[in-house]
């Protein structure tokens, strides 16, 4: 049994202009110890699949349609909100994008941390504190005994998305789901947040959810990697086969924002022709048809199968299919890394 496991699980969206089908039949796994990345442009409904494991779809317009989201081998889609509440942040930990909006500007940094360990651990104050301490230590802090008394404003943004990583660790949860963690810091202090969620993975066995549009940082530390277009997983593989032999025309088109060789990298998605489809209207065929350049006839007619390429890797295109121009052809005119 695997740690998290989503099951053809459709989220959708009550607006205006119509219900958007933002999820639409996401499977993957994620087991003990492992990072799974899930990458796609934004939109690409990566974020609100994040949601759903969090029970965070903003309601009352948001909801679960269908499937499930078995964790510890329990569906808790279907637990009371109380429930759910008590196992996000103490089995769930949480890190997002912006630390700033995720910390309490007005308490204190030792305090915010100490909280988790006082209500959720139901920990005596001492204790709390000294474990906030040490917390602070763990993630890289410097002199954590004066710094537990600092309010976010006093430190820099590195060092906040530090704090998060504390918050997110006091409980010691089996899973923390990072949403863009890197995204707002610069380049040096992305390197060294990454190297501290890979350190802690480690010496905890933490499973980590990663969702993310850089490919770049897929794969300093992912094991597994699910690519989602326009609310579907198009395309998932180990970090090798994602990034040495990708099978999709949407993962060929991300793969162009990776590190290069030489050393120069783009931090942004090098942006694919074209727009998503509208999620508020039935797709009919290949979500990506309209924007892919290998696009053919049955492309816009028919949602090609998945075909399978190892035990672990799988993307959803006619190229593959033995009745449509062979994809070694198409390799051969320099289109894929094979
Ligand atoms: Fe492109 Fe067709 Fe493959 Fe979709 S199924 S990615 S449109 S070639």
């Amino acid at each position: 049994m695997s740690l998290l496991e989503l099951n053809n699980l459709h989220v959708s969206f009550k607006t205006r202009h119509g219900e958007i089908k933002a999820v639409r039949g996401v499977d993957f796994w994620l087991d003990k110890a492992e990072t799974l990345a899930i990458v796609g442009e934004s939109g690409s409904g990566k974020s609100v699949t994040a949601q759903s494991v969090i029970g965070m779809i903003p309601r009352p317009h948001g909801r679960i349609v269908d499937g499930s989201v078995s964790f510890k081998g329990e569906d808790i889609t279907k637990l009371p909100i109380k429930q759910y509440r008590k196992i996000r942040g103490k089995q769930i930990g949480m890190v997002f994008q912006d630390p700033m909006t995720a910390l309490n500007p007005t308490m204190k940094i030792g305090h915010q941390i100490q909280e988790v360990f006082t209500k959720k651990l139901k920990q005596p104050k001492k204790l709390a504190k000294e474990s906030a301490i040490k917390l602070l230590e763990e993630v890289g802090i410097k002199d954590p005994v004066s710094r537990y008394y600092d309010y976010p404003h006093q430190f820099s943004g590195g060092m906040r998305q530090r704090v998060v990583i504390a918050i997110a660790l006091a409980a010691n949860p089996s899973l923390i789901i990072a949403d863009e963690p890197t995204t707002a810091l610069d380049v040096t202090i992305q390197a060294q947040i990454l190297a501290l969620l890979k350190r802690i993975q480690k010496e905890r066995e933490t499973s980590i959810l990663l969702i993310t549009h850089d490919l770049g940082v897929v794969s300093e530390v992912a094991d597994r990697v699910v690519v989602m277009y326009a609310g579907s997983v198009v395309e998932t593989g180990t970090v090798q086969e994602i990034m040495e032999t990708p099978k999709h025309p949407y993962t060929w088109g991300l793969l162009q924002s990776v590190p290069t060789v030489e050393g120069e990298r783009q931090d942004r998605l090098k942006a694919i022709d074209g727009t998503p489809p509208d999620l508020s209207r039935p797709i009919v065929g290949c979500p990506f048809a309209a924007r892919c350049p290998h696009a053919m006839e049955i492309c816009a007619e028919q949602l090609p199968a998945n075909e399978n390429f190892s035990g672990t890797h799988k993307a959803r295109c006619w190229l593959h299919d033995s009745r449509t121009k062979s994809y070694l052809e198409l390799a051969a005119g320099g289109e894929t890394s094979e």
